[in-house]
């Protein structure tokens, strides 16, 4: 006899480290106040991040008086959607053909698709809401490259662009000096279709113009899912949720409840923001953002506003199962970034970091997203693979429409796709992980500095 289990309980909670700069510059806000007290919802969707409000959104397209709660962890935008380097890419950054079909750019175009279905939800929510660009803006994206193997490499991808009929120019080194204001870069390839966004502006925003009736609690972590009946009981530390379906849109935490065992791979970034500083120290252009040539090599954000002009360096990964790091590897990130500040734009050498933070995000051994059902009315919307601004946005949307037996173009895409394959058993998970980690940071060699 099969013995169902009838409750799921959060082995670990979310724990981001270091003060997210994108947060620490935008102003007071009032959060929406934890659950309290048991009430009711047609489907709970735990986490507020892209895949969290990507789902409610399309819930609410699809059957507006559906009753959606949304259960934050922590305060809206601290966790990772709310803490990345706001690039919302258009483009796979693997453009390789896979060659076993009739067309074998047929991959890559449908990833495209995926991608701007996911750009397009989040400038209709930004249209609707009339944000500026200072919280979305679709200005487009470069990759710099710093040296000669980094050329090489752009030169190749922009032929891939071609190939497939993507829009694109690459600039010389002299153009890429006029653009960044430094010499440190030797050539760099613009791409329209990337859409920018300051993510903690963006996440509090969507956040916020969600309406009745969606709710949306914070710091109200889902810690047991409970069957009840033919449906669910949520339980937050002070209240509790009955509903029917749930989505799990926590990233690597759906893990936490025990779902998608050895799936997924736990995966740190970090980041940092300089302090603010005096424009004329820097040339080239106030606002530009730019994903290095090679696929570990360092993210730069040049950024004006409110409160200054200012760089964002993003560089590093580390594995960890834990789905947690230390201060001392966040304060060690930072110590880099100085020296990637002061090699890549050296008129700024001194300036300084005044925030450096890491944030979690979770991998499949295949690149695969996992969006399914993982028990009976409980789906999954997790898998971001390293760029969940739109990847996980698609994965929010595909839930919606899962658990509504909606089909779209989206959802033939996603059946199509491989399910997440199984990592290798424990140690030789973390050891691979770090080990291909390193070896890819070695690899970019310069562009990873
Ligand atoms: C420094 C950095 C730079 C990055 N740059 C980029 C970039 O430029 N472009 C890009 O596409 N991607 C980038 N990423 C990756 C991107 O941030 C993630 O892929 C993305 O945030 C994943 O979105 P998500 O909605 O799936 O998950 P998350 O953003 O992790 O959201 C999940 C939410 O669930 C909440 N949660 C967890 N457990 C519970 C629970 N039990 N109950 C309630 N809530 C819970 C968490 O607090 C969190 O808010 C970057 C990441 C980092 C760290």
């Amino acid at each position: 006899m099969i013995l169902r289990k009838t409750s799921f309980t959060a082995s670990r909670l979310p724990h981001d480290t270091g003060v997210s700069g994108w947060v620490a510059i935008l102003a007071e806000r009032s959060e929406h106040p934890p659950l309290t007290g048991a009430t009711r919802a047609d489907i709970v969707i735990v986490g507020a991040g892209f895949a969290g409000l990507a789902a409610a959104r399309r819930l609410s397209q699809i059957d507006p008086r559906l009753r959606i709660v949304i259960l934050e962890a922590a305060s809206v935008a601290d966790g990772a959607a709310g803490r990345n380097s706001g690039f919302m890419l258009d483009l796979p950054r693997e453009l390789s053909s896979k060659g076993h079909e009739s067309d074998p750019q047929g991959p890559a175009k449908r990833d495209i698709y995926k991608k701007r279905s996911a750009i397009a939800l989040a400038k209709s929510v930004a249209e609707e809401n009339g944000w500026g660009p200072e919280i979305l803006d679709a200005c487009g994206r470069y990759s710099l490259a710093a040296g000669r193997e980094s050329d090489r490499h752009l030169v190749e991808y922009a032929g891939q662009l071609d190939n497939l009929g993507e829009a694109h120019r690459l600039l010389s080194g002299a153009e890429t000096a006029e653009l960044t204001g430094s010499p440190a870069f030797t050539s760099a390839l613009f791409m329209p279709g990337t859409v920018m966004i300051q993510p903690a502006a963006y996440i509090r925003a969507f956040a916020d113009s969600l309406r009745e009736p969606v709710r949306i609690y914070e710091r109200s972590p889902a810690v047991v899912l409970e069957r009840a009946g033919q449906g669910w009981v949520v339980k937050t530390p002070a209240g509790s949720v009955s509903t029917e379906r749930i989505i799990l849109a926590n990233n690597g935490h759906a893990q936490s409840f025990g779902f998608l065992q050895r799936k997924l791979m736990h995966v740190f970034t970090y980041a940092s923001l300089t302090r603010e500083f005096d424009p004329t120290r820097l040339g080239g252009q106030r606002a530009w953002g730019a994903t290095p040539s090679l696929h570990t090599g360092t993210t730069i954000r040049r950024i004006k506003g409110k409160s200054g002009d200012r760089v964002l360096i993003r560089s590093h990964y580390s594995y960890n199962p834990s789905i947690s790091v230390s201060e001392g590897s966040v304060r060690r990130a930072g110590r880099g970034h100085d020296r990637t500040l002061a090699l890549r734009l050296p008129s700024l050498e001194g300036v300084g970091m005044e925030f450096v933070w890491a944030g979690a995000m979770a991998l499949t051994w295949n690149s695969v997203p996992a969006v399914a059902e993982v028990e009976r009315g409980v789906w999954a919307a997790v898998g971001c693979n390293g760029v969940g601004a739109t990847n996980s946005t698609a994965n929010g949307i595909v839930a919606a429409e899962m658990t509504t037996h909606t089909s779209s173009e989206l959802t033939r895409i996603f059946a199509d796709l491989d399910a997440p394959k199984k990592c290798p058993p424990e140690p030789f998970a973390t050891v691979g992980g770090k080990l291909t980690l390193a070896w890819k940071e070695w690899c970019a060699g310069e562009e990873a500095r």
